[in-house]
């Protein structure tokens, strides 16, 4: 038995269309986990779930998007049927869109609560009864949240992205009041600045750019790495939890 084996989990990876959820998704996979992967886009989700099969990996694509109840559910429902109680639940579906807090960008702000935290209860909500009872049954049970070094970190324009991450990193710590009792481990990533299309969604050229050039300047993780983290964690020894873990580009301060 390889020390990261994952066979016999079955695993829920949300925003797995690109970025960090697709690596961490073929990850999953590759350590022996069934993987469900969530996200809007259809054809990239079944993209990485070729490529996981390609692998002799198992893998199934449902298209869902976290800003709704009713999506949410009916993902959790075809999950579900198709691989019945989940034991390990990766929220990381997240948008970061960075503007001065004059410009007053509802719409944004909105975006990312909804996406970011609501988006994480949601799938929380979904998938809570699935965690609960494969620990009752012996089972290891994970759920990882994917925050941000920006839950701690202050840059301007970034106010609201930051104030979504900081949420999400306080309740990871918070909900380990209610699962860790019953054997759910609660994993709160903290990734700092990694090579995905996070950027891609940013409105201003200018603080596309300035973003860029924190890129050239620090350098940058690769999707890889945060999944590598994430394959580490959930095969630890079922009492064993990291709650918290920060990973940074070695020159990122
Ligand atoms: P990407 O933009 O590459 O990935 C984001 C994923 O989320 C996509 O698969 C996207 O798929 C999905 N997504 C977005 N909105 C929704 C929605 N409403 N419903 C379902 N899925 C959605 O960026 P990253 O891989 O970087 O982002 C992953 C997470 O990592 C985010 O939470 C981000 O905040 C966090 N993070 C990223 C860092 C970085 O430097 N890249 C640093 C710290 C944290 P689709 O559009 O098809 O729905």
């Amino acid at each position: 038995m390889s020390y990261d084996n994952l066979s016999g989990r079955t695993a829920v990876v949300t925003g797995a269309a690109s970025g960090i959820g697709a690596a961490v998704a073929l990850r999953l996979a590759g350590s022996g986990a069934r993987v469900a992967l969530l996200a809007r886009r259809a054809d990239r989700l079944e993209t990485v779930v070729a490529k996981i099969r390609a692998n002799g990996g198992r893998a199934l694509a449902v298209t869902a998007d976290v800003t709704d109840d009713a999506s949410v559910q009916a993902a959790a429902d075809a999950v579900h049927t198709a691989y019945g109680t989940v034991d390990l639940v990766v929220n990381n579906a997240g948008v970061m869109l960075p503007h001065p807090i004059d410009d007053g960008r509802l719409d944004e702000w909105q975006r990312m609560i909804d996406t970011n935290v609501t988006g994480v209860l949601r799938v929380l909500r979904a998938f809570t009864a699935d965690l609960v009872e494969a620990a009752a049954q012996g089972r290891t049970a994970d759920l990882v949240n994917v925050s941000s070094v920006g839950a701690h970190g202050v840059f301007p324009t970034y106010a609201v992205y930051g104030a979504t991450k900081a949420a999400v990193t306080h309740l990871s710590q918070l909900l380990r009041t209610e699962f860790g009792p019953r054997d759910v481990r609660v994993t709160n990533v903290e990734p700092g600045l990694t090579e995905t299309e996070l950027a891609d969604h940013i409105g201003s050229a200018e603080l596309r750019e300035q973003l860029g050039g924190m890129f050239e300047g620090m350098g940058s993780l690769a999707a890889e790495d945060i999944a590598d983290l994430v394959g580490y964690v959930t095969s630890r020894p079922r009492h064993v939890n990291l709650r918290q873990v920060v990973v940074l580009p070695t020159r990122q301060v």
